[in-house]
C-alpha cells in the first residue's frame, strides 16, 4: 500500500504541500474546516492577488527580517521566478506592475485556483472539507499518526503515516484560520510565539471633529518615518485611526513599540518635495485677513486632512510661528495607542517557533509532523512576500514529509 499523508488545511501551503507529495505517488488526504479550499488565497484575489515581487533575490529574502536565515532555505528552492513559472503550468500568466510586484493578469486568484484543485483533483488527492481538526495528534515515532476530527455528521479518527499542519494565521478568522491551534499545539509541549496582527491598521484618539470630517480620507504623497523606517505612500484616516500600504509597511515596528511602551509616535512629512526654508520662506508672506487654511493652501499647497492634522495635533498659539509650523509640516507626529485587532489584519506574527522545528520543518515534539505557511513565526509585509513564503514553505514541508517516509518504510 502507498505511503499516506494527510495534510491539514487547504491554503497555498497546504495545496503545494499536496502537490509535491501526489507528484511521488503519496496518497494525500487533504483536510479544511470550511465548506471550500483557499478562502483567504481568493480574498487575497479582491486586491488583485498580487503574487511575488520582482525585485532582485538578495533583497526579496531580506523582506523576512530576522526570518530571513529560515526564509531563504525555503525560498532557494522556490524563487519567486520558479512561482510565475508555476502560476504559468496552470495556465496563468503573470505580470509585473510598476512597483516591481507581480500579479496574475487577470488580477484575481479563482482562475488559478480552480485550475489548481483541478490538477490535484487529477492527481489523486482526496479533499475532504468540513473537516475540522479539533487537537490531540497522537504520534507515534515511524508508526503514522492519529488524528481527529469533528464533521458536521460526527466525529472521525484517521491514520497517516506522516501529517502536515497549513493551518494558517489568526487573521480574517471567518474564512478559517481562527488560530485556536496554538493552544493546542502548545498543549503538545510545542513553542509557539502568540499570534500578532502584521500588516495591520492602528488606533488613534481623534478628536470627535477630526474624526467625523476626515473618516476614510486619503492622506497621499507622505513620508513615514519611524526608527529607522522612511517610506513615501500613502494611507487612510478612519474613524479608530489610521490605516493602508503606507501603515502596513511600518506596522512591525510600531506593534513592537507599542508592546514595549504602550505607545508610538510617528512621524510624518505632510511635504516630502519641499524643504523647511522653502516652508518658512512662503508661510511668512503676509497673511492678511485669509483664513490659516486658506493661507496654508495659498502659501504650500496644503488643505483638507492635511490641514486637519495641524489643527489636531499643533498648539493654536504656534501658528502663528512660521518656524514651527513648518517644522509641524515636515514632522508631523501622530501617536498610535494601540493596534487594531488581529481578526482585521492581512496578516498574523508569530505562531510555531524555529527552534520546535528541525531543518525539515518536522515539529521536533512530533516526529513526522511537519508545518507550512502562515503559522510558522515569521512576518513580511505585503509585495507578495506573504504568498510566497507561503508556497515555497508548503513545498519544504512537502519534500521533507517525502523523506521522512522513505527513512521510515
Ligand atoms: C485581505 C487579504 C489580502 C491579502 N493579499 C495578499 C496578497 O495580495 N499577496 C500576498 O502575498 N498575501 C496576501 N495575503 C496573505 C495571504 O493570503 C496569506 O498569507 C496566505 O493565504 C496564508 O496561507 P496559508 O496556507 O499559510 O494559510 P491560509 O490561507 O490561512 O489557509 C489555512 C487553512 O487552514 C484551515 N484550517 C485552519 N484551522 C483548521 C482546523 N482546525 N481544522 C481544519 N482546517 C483548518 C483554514 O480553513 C484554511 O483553509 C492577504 C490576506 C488577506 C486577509
Amino acid at each position: 500500500m502507498n505511503d499516506s499523508v494527510a495534510i491539514i488545511g487547504g491554503g497555498p501551503a497546504g495545496l503545494m504541500a499536496a502537490e509535491v507529495l501526489s507528484g511521488h505517488g503519496v496518497q494525500v488526504d487533504v483536510y479544511d474546516s470550511m465548506s471550500s479550499l483557499g478562502r483567504k488565497f481568493l480574498m487575497a484575489g479582491k486586491s488583485g492577488l498580487n503574487l511575488t515581487h520582482s525585485e532582485p533575490f538578495e533583497k526579496f529574502v531580506s523582506r523576512y527580517g530576522n526570518r530571513k536565515n529560515e526564509v531563504e532555505k525555503w525560498l532557494s528552492d522556490f524563487t519567486p521566478d520558479d512561482l510565475r513559472e508555476w502560476a504559468r503550468g496552470l495556465g496563468v500568466e503573470t505580470f509585473v506592475g510598476t512597483s516591481g510586484r507581480v500579479f496574475p493578469k487577470e488580477m484575481k486568484a479563482s482562475p488559478l485556483l480552480r485550475a489548481w484543485l483541478k490538477r490535484l483533483g487529477d492527481a489523486g488527492v482526496n479533499f475532504h472539507l468540513r473537516h475540522r481538526w479539533v487537537g490531540g495528534i497522537i504520534a507515534g515515532d515511524g508508526g503514522g499518526s492519529i488524528i481527529k476530527f469533528e464533521t458536521p455528521e460526527d466525529e472521525k479518527t484517521v491514520h497517516a503515516d506522516a501529517v502536515i499542519l497549513a493551518l494558517g494565521g489568526g487573521s480574517w478568522a471567518r474564512l478559517g484560520s481562527d488560530g485556536v491551534w496554538v493552544h493546542w499545539l502548545k498543549q503538545a509541549g510545542v513553542k509557539v510565539e502568540a499570534l500578532k496582527p502584521s500588516n495591520c491598521g492602528f488606533d488613534v484618539t481623534w478628536s470627535p471633529h477630526f474624526r467625523e470630517r476626515f473618516d476614510g480620507q486619503p492622506l497621499k504623497s507622505v513620508v513615514l518615518s519611524f526608527g529607522s523606517f522612511h517610506q513615501q505612500g500613502e494611507f487612510i484616516v478612519t474613524k479608530e485611526g489610521v490605516e493602508g500600504s503606507l501603515i502596513y509597511a511600518a506596522s512591525a515596528p510600531l506593534r513592537d513599540e507599542i508592546e514595549a511602551n504602550g505607545k508610538a509616535v510617528l512621524e510624518l512629512d505632510m511635504t516630502p518635495d519641499r524643504s523647511h526654508e522653502w516652508l518658512v520662506e512662503r508661510l511668512s508672506k503676509p497673511r492678511g485677513s485669509r483664513s490659516m487654511s486658506s493661507h496654508l493652501e495659498k502659501t504650500v499647497g496644503l488643505k483638507g486632512v492635511k490641514v486637519g492634522l495641524l489643527h489636531e495635533f499643533m498648539p493654536k498659539e504656534e501658528f502663528s510661528n512660521t518656524e514651527r509650523l513648518a517644522a509641524f509640516i515636515k514632522h508631523m507626529p501622530i501617536p498610535l495607542i494601540a493596534t487594531r485587532p488581529l481578526d482585521e489584519a492581512i496578516s498574523s506574527a508569530g505562531g510555531v517557533m524555529f527552534e520546535s522545528l528541525d531543518e525539515h520543518l518536522m515539529l521536533r515534539e512530533l516526529p513526522g509532523i511537519f508545518c507550512a505557511g502562515e503559522m510558522l513565526d515569521w512576518e513580511a509585509p505585503t509585495g507578495g512576500y506573504l504568498l510566497t513564503a507561503c508556497f515555497a514553505s508548503g513545498r519544504k514541508a512537502g519534500n521533507s514529509a517525502l523523506a521522512w517516509l522513505k527513512d521510515h518504510q
